[in-house]
């Protein structure tokens, strides 16, 4: 080149024009930026004029409206769980759970958590998440199949329980009965199936329920396999004020104190929901190193009054 500069390099695409959100250091944000991408891999972002000089892309969308950010990340989103709107209003957690939505995720046969991993993932990418977490499913090789050819990135795990919790069996449905031993083999089963069919995209988690389901065996053999095998302990916690009452009556703890009291809050731990807590119960947390996903379409949907029982 005559002139200095370098000769622009052939890459596959350009994402040009649009408001370009980036996650860089300086939380940066383009105008009218571009983002150069090659092999599937995000090798530039930039304005778009200084893009598209220094890059000659085979294919070049236009984006200029757009709002070009990285992928999302969804913390929390069963898949066994789509019948979205079929729920009733004017529930409460543990009822809802136990009279409407342990029967629906009962009532789901093979095919149909292949249809629901699908539809699922189709929407999160749809409406620009790339990455998610599902906190426990059924027919765990239909949903690989599914999330593999849908192109999300995703944890997941086996729906496990004992139903040998605080809360006690009233009203749980006959579906997937097992003692502690069993769980804990479904669990481990679990992991070792999404590692042996080995997508790239796809991890592994240690899935267990919570809300009263689950004993302190199952519980604490959780969180070591978790630690053990070096993935992610999940389950639901402090998911409202009556999963507290109960808590305290059978342990003499809040829920979250009750995990540290048993040797399963860990930093491998995510705990759901976490709604209904006090200040020691985020010190806990604090020092286990354990992570939260908050989930507030549910808590707006059962009306868990968050804004009361939780904290920031
Ligand atoms: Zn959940």
């Amino acid at each position: 080149m005559t002139d200095g500069g370098e000769a622009p390099s052939a890459i596959d695409t350009v994402i040009a024009g649009g408001w370009v959100l980036t996650m860089n250091p300086e939380r940066e944000i383009y105008r009218t930026g571009a983002v150069a991408i090659d092999d599937g891999i995000i090798v530039a972002v930039g304005q778009r004029t200084e893009i598209l000089t220094r890059y000659r892309p085979r294919r070049l969308i236009d984006a200029p409206d757009a709002v070009i950010m990285p992928g999302m990340v969804n913390g929390h989103r069963h898949l066994l769980c789509c019948a979205k709107g079929a729920m009733p209003e004017g529930g409460q957690t543990l009822t809802a759970l136990r009279r409407f939505i342990y029967p629906s995720f009962a009532a789901l046969t093979e095919d149909d958590m292949h249809v629901h991993a699908q539809h699922a993932a189709a929407e999160m990418i749809r409406f620009g998440t790339t990455l998610f977490e599902e906190p426990g499913c059924n027919h765990l090789d239909a949903v690989l199949e599914a999330l593999a050819a849908s192109g999300i990135r995703a944890r997941t795990g086996p729906w496990t329980w004992d139903q040998g919790g605080a809360a006690g069996t009233a009203d749980l449905p006959d579906w997937l009965r097992m003692d502690a031993p069993a769980a804990l083999r479904r669990l481990t089963d679990g992991v070792e199936t999404v590692r042996k069919f080995g997508h790239p995209r796809i991890k592994d988690a240690v899935t267990i329920e919570g809300v009263g389901t689950c004993s302190d065996e199952l519980t604490r053999g959780a969180a070591e396999l978790a630690l053990d095998a070096e993935s992610l302990f999940v389950l639901h916690k402090s998911t409202s004020e009556r999963e507290v009452e109960l808590e305290l009556a059978a342990f003499g703890h809040r829920p979250v104190e009750h995990m540290d009291e048993i040797g399963a809050l860990n930093e491998r731990t995510l705990l759901n929901h976490m709604t209904s807590l006090d200040d020691r119960d985020v010190a806990f947390v604090r020092d286990a190193g354990a992570r939260i996903s908050q989930n507030p379409t549910s808590a707006i949907k059962l009306a868990k009054g968050t804004t009361q029982t939780g904290r920031r």
